[in-house]
């Protein structure tokens, strides 16, 4: 294959890169990023693939690099991606996450790309009630229920995805992920943002809904799914990638200061956030029954690597931490 990776220089995206280069040697990737606050070059100074700075919706660069580069597999990770940013500006996700996909889709087509797999979230078919049990969880053919700007501006791509297909025949995949966690998230996320806080020995910031949970996800499993749905996945389907693993805010920020020797008393409550979703639980059987795939990180191992990641790693997310954009106190 010759991949080209949006959104590279973030979380999910830096660990596909690393992983696809180690897994895949004889395959050619080529990483593009605009470079936001989210993304950070130096993610990827330890791997040898060119890199083209350039926004997803700028259809002319992103044309130029498929020519350039011979690309036949389109990889979109590109997106605004934190929750609590889209309450305080939701028009730059609608601008990125719906727009900039579609602009992206539309140098796609011109190239005649041979797939387009597109990354989305658990988070548009809305939430569960924290009392409904397992078999709960969404399935492909869930409704959207978007709640946040979000979650309707990814909800907004998946759709425009799905119409490039429909309409005009490029070959696309989508996966629906849960959460992620693992090396590289940027420190506003709910994990890293406690681990940093913890290892700084500040207060961690408890929404006051703070049994609400989510599915997580250690982020290889995440990369083994999408290389499974771009081997064998089928043209125009949808996957959904979970763990079945849940945890509430409160056991996540135990299990943190547990792991770092900290107090409990270091979690403090905080004002929720508006539209704050109460559970999400994806049905992954799909993507099991068909393509095989199983999640292989167990989660007390994963977090634990992960924290020491963040231990080891400190001047990397000092630097990130002092480009956030949102405190979870804002509204
Ligand atoms: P991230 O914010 O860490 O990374 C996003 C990257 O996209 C950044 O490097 C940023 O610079 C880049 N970017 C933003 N706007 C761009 C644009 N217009 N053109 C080109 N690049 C642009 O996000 P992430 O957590 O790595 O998420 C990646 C994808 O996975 C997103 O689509 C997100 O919705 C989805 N997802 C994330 C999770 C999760 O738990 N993190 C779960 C499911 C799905």
């Amino acid at each position: 294959m010759r991949i080209l990776v949006t959104g590279a220089a973030g979380f999910i995206g830096t660990n596909f890169v690393h992983y696809w280069v180690q897994e895949h040697p004889d395959d050619a990737v080529v990483a593009l990023d605009a470079l936001t606050y989210a993304g950070s070059r130096e993610n990827l100074a330890d791997i040898d693939v060119p890199f083209v700075h350039a926004d997803i919706g700028d259809t002319e660069a992103v044309g130029a690099a498929l020519r350039e580069y011979d690309i036949d597999t389109v990889v979109n990770f590109a997106a605004e991606s934190h929750n609590s940013l889209a309450v305080l500006d939701p028009g730059r996700f609608l601008q990125t996450n719906v727009l900039g996909t579609q602009r992206l889709l539309d140098a796609c087509r011109s190239a005649g790309v041979a797939r387009f797999h597109h990354i989305s979230t658990c988070e548009v078919y809305g939430d569960l009630a924290l009392d409904s049990g397992s078999d709960a969880a969404f399935t492909e053919q869930s409704p959207y229920r978007p709640r946040t700007p979000y979650n309707a501006s990814k909800a907004g791509s998946d759709h425009v995805v799905r119409a490039y297909h429909e309409t005009f025949d490029v070959p696309v995949t989508i996966t629906n992920c849960a959460n992620n966690y693992g090396p590289y998230q940027f420190p506003e996320k709910v994990l890293p943002l406690f681990i940093t806080y913890a290892l700084r020995d500040r207060p961690l910031p408890i929404y006051t809904s703070a049994d609400h949970r989510r599915e997580w996800l250690h982020v290889r499993d995440h990369c083994t799914a999408i290389d499974a749905v771009l081997h064998r996945g089928r043209i125009g389907a949808t996957y959904n990638v979970g763990s079945g693993l849940e945890r509430t805010v409160t056991q996540l920020a135990d299990d943190v200061l547990a792991l770092l020797g900290k107090p409990q008393d270091l979690r403090v409550t905080v004002p929720d956030r508006p539209g704050h979703d109460r559970r999400y639980l994806l049905d992954s059987s799909v993507l099991r029954t068909e393509l095989g795939w199983r999640p292989e990180v167990d989660f007390a191992a994963g977090l634990a690597d992960t924290v020491r990641w963040y231990a080891e790693h400190r001047a990397w997310w000092s630097r990130l931490q002092e480009r956030s954009l949102v405190t979870e106190s804002s509204w």
